[in-house]
């Protein structure tokens, strides 16, 4: 029921006014969001890339109904790729975007001016000689976004793709997707989704995570475990083993400022791991997504807006 209302309350423009404008809030933003310039991200990046962590960097901002701001996004991107070229980071970071942050909603054209937007920044990232991976959002989006990432594959192979576990319909995305070459992020999802279009115990959402990688890994793609849950990262590590992967052949991610000790224990142990760094001014949605997903975050979340 929290979890559920917290979701509701990412979408909702008073709540947003309200707590962007709150003091105090600032400080749990910074735990979990990399600051609001290019030059914050490129620090972050810096600094992650130097103690062994690959970056995915996510300019904030989602659901945009603004034809200017999705093409602010697109230049956003543009920018941050060619600094992390110009300071020698972009062997270790890419990019991560959401379609809806540059117009996929939009009236009429949305889907069209995404992918063009979209696919001005996998041409960036491919010069900069980086990668772009599409985040996936809502139930809604997920055919238009699956079509848009064919689209961006015929010029940019490369361009990575995301999954959620919790989709009935996700089994069957990993087996089209498992494909040589194909990387694919498995996560379990993060939006509220009906019940028939998801499954809804969590527990049968973790069940499900482990038959979506069970296919990926066996298929010939490259898998990138998007999760903090230590039972599943085990259970990837002995998969990737049994499978005769090497590390250079999946990836562990997790979130900025989500369990870093396990993350750098990752690194020691000789595996991928890459963090999904976001920054920028619209974090609302984000965060407010990270507090539905532990109750420890929310009691956080409710100390910085009273003040403590
Ligand atoms: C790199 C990355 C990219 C993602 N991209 C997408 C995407 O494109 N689309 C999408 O729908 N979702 C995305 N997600 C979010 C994902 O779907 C989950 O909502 C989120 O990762 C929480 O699930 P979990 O697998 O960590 O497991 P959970 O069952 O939520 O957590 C397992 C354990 O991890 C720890 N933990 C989990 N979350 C937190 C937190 N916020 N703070 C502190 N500890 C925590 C706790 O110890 C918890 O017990 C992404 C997640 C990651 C890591």
């Amino acid at each position: 029921m929290l979890r559920q209302a917290l979701l509701l309350a990412s979408h909702n423009q008073t709540l947003t006014r309200l707590v962007t404008t709150a003091p105090g809030v600032g400080a749990l933003v910074g735990r979990f969001a990399a600051g609001e310039t290019t030059s914050d991200a490129v620090a972050a990046t810096r600094d992650l890339v130097a103690v062994g962590r690959e970056v995915s960097l996510d300019h904030l901002g989602e659901d945009t109904l603004d034809r200017e701001q999705a093409d602010a996004t697109r230049g956003a991107y543009v920018s941050l790729l060619r600094a992390l070229a110009d300071e020698g980071l972009a062997a270790h970071a890419e990019v991560s975007v959401k379609l809806s942050a540059v117009g996929q909603a939009l009236p009429g054209d949305g889907p069209k001016i995404a992918t063009e937007n979209a696919h001005a920044i996998c041409a960036a990232a491919h010069d900069a000689g980086t990668t772009v991976t599409l985040d996936m959002e809502d139930h809604t989006t997920t055919d238009l976004t699956l079509g848009t990432l064919a689209t961006l594959r015929s010029d940019y192979p490369d361009t990575g793709g995301v999954l959620q576990a919790y989709l009935h319909r996700t089994e069957g995305d990993c087996r089209d997707l498992a494909y040589e070459g194909s990387r694919i992020r498995l996560c379990k999802g993060a939006y509220n989704e009906p019940e028939s279009v998801a499954i809804q115990p969590r527990h049968d959402v973790d069940l499900a995570y482990v038959r979506c990688l069970e296919v990926l890994m066996a298929g010939s793609g490259y898998p990138m475990l998007a999760t903090h849950d230590p039972r599943l990262i085990a259970l990837g590590t002995d998969l990737a083993t049994r499978r005769g992967r090497t590390p250079d052949s999946y990836e562990f991610q997790m979130l900025y400022g989500v369990r870093p000790s396990a993350q750098q224990a990752l690194v020691s142990q000789g595996a991928t791991m890459r963090v999904y760094v976001p920054y920028g001014s619209e974090w609302y949605g984000y965060l407010v997504r990270r507090m539905a997903e532990r109750p420890a975050n929310l009691l956080l979340g409710a100390r910085a807006l009273v003040g403590l």
